[in-house]
């Protein structure tokens, strides 16, 4: 079985390496002004975010292929063979880590890759799961429900700090793979954390318009533990209990967190743009609260639509703080 597999994943690597070959020939892009001169990377990249920043640090000196497209849930993501054909004639994979890819390995296995895997999270200093830690009460409860004893929150990058250390570990991993452009990627790289400087100032200005006593947030699910930590919010609840998206409250829970969001005088549910928002809208209905959705919906594990502003993190990110704190002073 393993070898018949092995057959057809050769045939489609030799068929995915000769439709490179044939775009080798491709113009640059317009506007493609700081390409150096040479072939471009092949580099693949996971989720839209980590995409983005191999994009912003990359610029047109690489080609990347991203595997999770926009508003795709990246918990239970399942590869196809055409993302089998990209990794298998990439030259550099990027991740987002903290096990949020639990395809990877498996599908880097079976693609025959044996180059460079870059871990964006390399550095990031990590949250445990849930968000409950700190109170104590809950805390063995959640860890029981959790597969690993030791999960990590994967959602580093909703902490604009964190996305410095991602594009950092992205620089550092395509310089090795095409030392050539090493100077262009370090250029794009100190521009783009310019970028994500004043992103971070510009959300903390934001924030620091709304008392911390309001900053209360209910999301879909658990995506912003390290936002929350960042920006001084406190972590009410959300409507999918976990760090991944597989969860579902029970009856009982619900009713729970009906009674805590009236408890805590939390003005609004976010429901996410990656997600159903069903469930947040039943909750709210019982709370008595609005419930943020479609347009408004939180990127929390994706970014919008390529040709939108929040097709990038910027945006993204720039979205979420202002519909959250536009919510939360209303
Ligand atoms: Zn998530």
């Amino acid at each position: 079985m393993k070898y018949a597999h092995r057959l057809v994943w050769t045939a489609a690597i030799a068929a995915a390496t000769t439709a490179i070959a044939a775009c080798g020939s491709e113009t640059p892009e317009p506007g493609a002004s700081s390409a150096t001169s040479g072939p471009k990377l092949a580099v693949v990249a996971t989720t839209p975010e980590v995409a983005d920043f191999v994009r912003n640090v990359g610029g047109s000196d690489v080609v990347v292929t991203q595997i999770i497209k926009p508003n795709v849930d990246p918990h239970d993501y399942e590869p196809t063979p055409a993302d089998l054909q990209a990794i298998a004639t990439a030259k550099l994979v990027v991740k987002n880590g903290v096990g949020l890819e639990e395809w990877l390995d498996r599908t880097i296995e079976s693609a025959g890759f044996t180059g460079t895997v870059v871990d964006s999270s390399q550095g990031v200093t990590l949250r445990e799961g849930g968000h409950h830690e700190e109170e104590g009460e809950h805390a063995e409860e959640e860890a029981g429900e959790h597969a690993g004893e030791e999960e990590h929150d994967p959602h580093i990058w909703h902490d604009p700090r964190n996305a410095k250390i991602m594009v950092t570990n992205i620089q550092k991993g395509l310089a090795a793979a095409d030392p050539a452009k090493a100077d262009a990627f370090a250029k794009n790289l100190t521009a783009y954390t310019a970028d994500l400087d004043k992103l971070d100032s510009d959300n903390a200005a934001a924030w620091a318009k709304i008392p911390k006593t309001d900053r209360k947030l209910v999301t879909n699910h658990d995506a912003f533990g390290y936002y929350i930590a960042r920006y001084e919010l406190e972590f009410v609840g959300s409507v999918i209990p976990s760090l991944d998206t597989s969860a579902e409250l029970s009856a009982k829970q619900l009713t729970d967190l009906v009674a805590t969001i009236k408890a805590t005088g939390t003005k609004a549910i976010f429901a996410e743009s990656s997600l159903p928002p069903k469930t947040a809208e039943a909750i709210a209905q019982q709370a008595g609260v609005k419930v943020v959705a479609g347009e408004d919906a939180l990127f929390g594990d994706s970014l919008g639509a390529p040709d939108s502003p929040e097709g990038t993190y910027l945006g993204a990110e720039r979205h979420n703080t202002q519909v959250i704190v536009d919510a939360l002073a209303g």
